[in-house]
């Protein structure tokens, strides 16, 4: 091919592959992986063993690099001894530490849920605040933190919950290429519709935990299978 004919054919490549990223993110494409997820995870609930707001953002603090079993295992003692935010804000760090060792990260887990129970307790007469902003003032809360406890605890949708699982799954269904949470939380905040954001969160992520796993994802019983193009399938 000569040089002015693939200077022609570059416009035509990038046009295919716009055309394909629409497919992918098409209504009609959304719609089936939106069924399949109903289907899959019909009454979708947080993983996360809470009685209170607060409580659920200790443990989403918790969970970070750690397995919800077992934030589930640590947290029931912990909430026997401790069961609010006037409870943790006096508490020292050292003796927290020993609580939470075993979710891993336990320094710098204890000093933030000191700092945020203190806060709240300072700052928001000892409720947890009910708004994005306010949230992200807390300690060790950043966007997903703050968006499992609006949308579990008060039911209010600030986004879409971004952890590894949705992280990893977004990308597989190509619903997203972003490279950190917060870009791919904003791919999904456009695709999918506010009365979604919430359970949307929680299914992706029971699904990365039973279906979509990272190292080996189970394909063969996947009905999202005939709609993903993902290079690591296994079948
Ligand atoms: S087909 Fe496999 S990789 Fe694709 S979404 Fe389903 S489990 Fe994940």
């Amino acid at each position: 091919m000569s040089s002015t004919a693939l200077r022609k054919a570059k416009p035509a490549r990038h046009k295919t592959a716009a055309k394909k990223k629409d497919v992918y993110k098409s209504a009609q494409r959304l719609k089936k992986i939106f069924a399949g997820l109903d289907r899959l995870f019909p009454d979708v609930q947080c993983a996360l063993t809470h009685k209170s707001a607060f409580q659920l953002l200790v443990a989403t603090i918790l969970s970070a690099q750690c397995t919800d079993e077992r934030v589930n295992k640590v947290t029931p003692s912990l909430f026997k001894k401790y069961p609010g935010p006037h409870d943790f804000a006096r508490l020292d760090q050292k003796v927290l530490e020993q609580d939470i060792k075993s979710t891993g990260f336990f320094r710098n887990k204890a000093k933030n849920i000191i700092g945020a129970a203190k806060k709240i307790v300072e700052d928001f007469k000892g409720k947890v605040p009910q708004s994005m902003d306010e949230m992200l003032t807390l300690p060790g809360v950043a966007r997903k933190t703050a968006n499992v406890v609006m949308g579990t605890a008060f039911g209010i949708p600030t986004g879409v919950v971004v952890d590894t699982h949705v992280f990893r799954i977004a990308h597989r269904l190509k619903l997203s290429s972003g490279k950190t949470p917060e870009n791919v939380e904003r791919d999904l905040i456009e695709l999918v519709p506010k009365d979604r954001w919430i359970p949307f969160g929680h299914q992706v992520i029971w699904f990365g935990r039973k279906i979509c796993q990272a190292r080996k994802p189970l394909c063969i019983e996947c009905p999202l299978n005939s709609l993903c193009d993902a290079p690591d399938k296994t079948v």
